[in-house]
């Protein structure tokens, strides 16, 4: 019989696919894309994909020509789009050769899309993004006519469709912020510049998770959530993922590696930023910063041990840190949960977030490949 996995992250895949209808409930319709970009927010790009689609995202999305190919190759067939990518790219050829939905920003990328579809032997389909206040990507507005009017260019001459306007949100996570509005605003005139043009648009798009959430006027024909897909809210201020019916889909687990009685007045880890203050028991957890864990989570990330949640003892390490059990009965090979949808009083990734001082975004991306990630 094979041990379980010293570290391990649960992927709910049920729970996906119930948060994204849960997604499509709030914006009763748009489609959904799922924002699967960066392995899926750590949550693993093929299997979440696959189970987003199975709740209804009749959209995927993704930031790299690299991920939207590796979804191809999996056999994804649905739409799909891709937004980052420099001039030069190598892979734009592959990428409208296997029918993946570009982004342009700029007339050089329009140059370079149409020379790939040119070699690929098919029109490219694009989305022209407008910078409405993000100031990042996307055209500035007022190159936005010049921009429309070249892509219409390019589509009679039968190299590219445009199929998409989009824009991204700066303020969505503060749903009554101005600048929501005043973007929002920008976003509907800049559309209405295409349109005139001639674009025969399939698609307008402005919404990620928070706005999905909270602002249904941001709706347009297409919301784009990422983090609200694994059940974590965008908008912790306004409520946990519970509010927004969503269930975290990731339980973060380890077994203990070692576990001993140290006595009172024991320095532990480097720098002795811990000391006990009696005789105490530790146990050895073997998730370190190498893996993702926090090191600004030293001292403070939540662990549910023993039946209790205790905090890191001590700094994060690259492989390993610390917990002080106290008196409680523990022995290596028990489990301990990091973070997951609070089922048994586990922490959530916002409570991991808070005491490392970031976002829970940067929490579930950042863990790395030795964590064995199971889909059930
Ligand atoms: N759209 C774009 C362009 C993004 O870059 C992202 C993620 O950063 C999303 C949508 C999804 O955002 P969120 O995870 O906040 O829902």
């Amino acid at each position: 019989m094979s041990a379980p996995p010293l570290r391990s992250a649960r992927i709910d895949l049920a729970a996906l696919r119930s948060n994204v209808r849960a997604l499509a409930a709030r914006a009763p319709g748009a489609q959904v894309m799922a924002v699967v970009k960066a392995d899926a927010y750590g949550h693993g790009l093929v299997p979440c994909g696959r189970a987003a689609r199975e709740g209804g995202a009749s959209w995927l999305g993704v930031a790299l020509l690299q991920e939207a190919l590796l979804l191809r190759q999996s056999g994804d067939t649905g739409r799909l789009l891709a937004w980052l990518y420099g001039p030069g790219e190598p892979l734009l050829e592959a990428a409208v050769a296997a029918d993946v939905d570009l982004n342009v920003s700029a007339t050089w990328a329009l140059d370079e899309v149409r020379a790939a579809a040119s070699r690929a032997g098919r029109p490219a389909r694009l989305h022209l993004k407008i910078d409405t206040g993000l100031s990042r990507n996307g055209a500035p507005q007022a190159d936005w006519a010049a921009l429309v009017a070249a892509a219409l260019d390019a589509e009679r001459a039968g190299d590219v469709r445009v199929v998409g306007v989009w824009t991204h949100l700066a303020y969505a996570d503060v749903p009554d912020h101005p600048t929501v509005d005043a973007q929002l605003e920008r976003f509907r005139a800049a559309a209405a510049v295409a349109e005139e043009a001639g674009a025969q648009l399939e698609v307008r798009h402005a919404a990620n998770s928070a706005a999905t959430l909270t602002r249904p006027d941001a709706a347009f024909d297409l919301v784009r959530p990422g983090i609200a897909v694994y059940g974590i809210s965008p908008v912790p201020d306004l409520g946990g993922p519970e509010a927004y019916g969503l269930r975290p889909v990731m339980r973060l687990s380890a077994r203990l590696a070692l576990v001993k009685r140290i006595p009172a007045g024991s320095g532990v880890s480097y720098g002795h930023e811990y000391v006990t203050s009696t005789e105490t028991t530790v146990g050895l957890v073997p998730l370190g910063y190498a893996d993702g864990i926090p090191r600004h989570a030293g001292g403070r990330g939540p662990v549910l041990a023993a039946g209790e949640v205790r905090p890191v003892a001590g700094r994060v390490c690259m492989d390993q840190f610390v917990l002080d059990l106290g008196d409680a009965a523990a022995s290596a090979g028990d489990e301990v949960v990091l973070f997951g949808p609070g089922d048994d009083g586990e922490p959530s990734a916002e409570d991991w977030a808070v005491a490392a001082g970031t976002i829970a975004y940067e929490v579930v991306t950042r863990l790395g490949p030795r964590v064995e990630r199971t889909w059930v």
